[in-house]
C-alpha cells in the first residue's frame, strides 16, 4: 500500500525535475550508465542525479532571496512588532546581533569560497571588532557627532517635526539615503586621499569576507565611516532602528561568505557581495569602484560602479593584520620615519629641525595612487 500511494508523488516529482532540467546530456548519462554494472542501477543513479540537481537549484533560489526576505522581516518587526519590544533601548542591540549571528549561520549553509571558511582566529577577531563598533565607536559617534548636531541645531531654533509626520516607509527611506551618501562621499574620499586611506586600509587588509568583517577596520575609520546627518531630523525611532537594521541586513549580506546571489531588482539598487568583494579586490585599481556600502544605487549614478567580483580579496600582497597592527596602521608612516631617523643616528631635535624622512613609501602608498 505504502508503495502504490508514494509512487504517483515520485512520478510527479521526477517528471517535474525533467522538465525544469531537461533530461540528462547523452554524455554524461552515457558515462554514469558505463560505470554502472546493471542497466537499471544507472536509471536510478539518473534520476537520483536529477532530483539532486533539482534540489541544489531550489537551495540556491531559497538563499538568492533570502536579503531581500530578511529586508522584508525586519521592516515587518519594526512596524508591527509589540510595542514592549519596539520601546525597549536593547532591542536594536539584539537584532543588530542576530542579523549578524543568522547570516554567519548561512555561511555553514551554503559557503560561497572555501577559502573563506571562518576559523578560531577570524572568529575572534570579527568579535573583537563587532563589539567595539557597538560599544566604543557608537558612544563616540553620539559624544563627538550626534549630540553636538542636536544641540547646534536647537541653538540655531531649527525645527523639523514635519519629518516627524512623513509616512514611516518614508522616513525609513530617508535615514537609508542620509547615511548611505555620507558614507559613500567619505568611503570615495578614503580611497583618494592618503590621509584618510591610511585609515581604510586596514579593511581593505582583510583576506576573506565573512558576516561580521564590514565592522572590521581602524577604529578612526570605523569612527568616521559612522557620521550621518540623521540626527538633525525629527523622526519616529522605530523607522531609524528599521533604517539601520536594513543597511545592517545588506552591507553583512554584501561581506559575508553565503553563497546568495539576489534578485536583478535587488543588485540594481542594492550593494551585493559581488560589487563589494571587486571592491576588496587585491589590485588596488579595482577596489576605487563600488563604494556604495549598502546603497550600490549610488555609484551607478557618480558613475563609479564596476561590474565583476573577486574570490582574492586583500591588500600589499594579501598580508593579515593583527589588531595592534590595524589600531597603529594610519600612524605607520610617523612610526617608520622616526625609525630610520634613530637608525641613522638623529636626535629628537634634529628630527624636529626637518630632516629629511627615509621612507620605503609602502605604508599607503596605494592611496598614493
Ligand atoms: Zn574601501
Ligand atoms: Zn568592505
Amino acid at each position: 500500500m505504502r508503495v502504490s500511494t508514494r509512487a504517483p508523488l515520485v512520478v510527479a516529482f521526477r517528471q517535474s525535475a525533467r522538465r525544469r532540467f531537461g533530461r540528462l546530456s547523452g554524455s554524461s548519462r552515457s558515462a554514469r550508465k558505463s560505470s554502472s554494472a546493471a542497466p537499471l542501477n544507472g536509471t536510478a543513479d539518473g534520476d537520483a542525479w536529477d532530483v539532486r540537481k533539482m534540489g541544489n537549484a531550489m537551495k540556491n533560489k531559497v538563499f538568492n532571496h533570502l536579503p531581500p526576505g530578511m529586508i522584508l522581516v525586519v521592516m515587518l518587526f519594526w512596524a508591527f512588532g509589540p510595542a514592549s519590544l519596539l520601546n525597549n533601548p536593547w532591542t536594536l542591540v539584539v537584532t543588530s546581533a542576530l542579523i549578524t549571528i543568522t547570516i554567519l549561520l548561512l555561511e555553514k549553509a551554503h559557503e560561497r569560497h572555501a577559502g573563506w571558511r571562518m576559523d578560531r582566529r577570524e572568529f575572534f577577531t570579527d568579535l573583537f571588532y563587532n563589539v567595539m563598533s557597538a560599544s566604543a565607536i557608537v558612544w563616540l559617534t553620539e559624544k563627538l557627532a550626534d549630540d553636538p548636531l542636536k544641540a547646534a541645531k536647537a541653538s540655531l531654533g531649527v525645527t523639523t517635526e514635519w519629518a516627524m509626520h512623513m509616512p514611516w516607509l518614508l522616513q525609513v527611506a530617508l535615514v537609508v539615503f542620509l547615511i548611505e551618501f555620507g558614507q559613500y562621499w567619505m568611503h570615495r574620499l578614503m580611497h583618494n586621499w592618503a590621509p584618510f586611506w591610511l585609515t581604510h586600509a586596514p579593511h581593505h587588509h582583510i583576506t576573506q569576507l565573512n558576516a561580521g568583517k564590514g565592522a572590521v577596520g581602524n577604529p578612526i575609520e570605523l569612527f568616521l565611516i559612522s557620521l550621518s546627518v540623521v540626527a538633525l531630523f525629527d523622526l519616529q525611532d522605530t523607522a531609524i532602528f528599521a533604517a539601520l537594521n536594513v543597511l545592517s541586513v545588506i552591507s553583512t549580506f554584501a561581506h559575508a561568505n553565503v553563497r546568495s546571489d539576489p534578485p536583478r531588482w535587488y543588485a540594481f539598487f542594492f550593494t551585493t557581495i559581488q560589487n563589494h568583494s571587486l571592491h576588496h579586490s587585491v589590485d588596488y585599481e579595482n577596489t576605487r569602484c563600488n563604494y556604495g556600502n549598502s546603497l550600490i544605487l549610488l555609484d551607478r549614478i557618480f558613475g563609479t560602479y564596476r561590474e565583476g567580483e573577486s574570490a582574492l580579496v586583500g591588500q600589499d600582497d594579501r598580508r593579515r593584520l593583527s589588531i595592534w597592527e590595524q589600531t597603529i596602521f594610519p600612524f605607520q608612516p610617523i612610526i617608520d620615519m622616526i625609525k630610520a631617523r634613530r637608525k641613522n643616528g638623529l636626535s629628537g631635535s634634529d628630527l624636529l629641525a626637518g630632516g629629511q624622512p627615509e621612507r620605503d613609501g609602502s605604508v599607503g602608498g596605494a592611496a598614493a595612487a
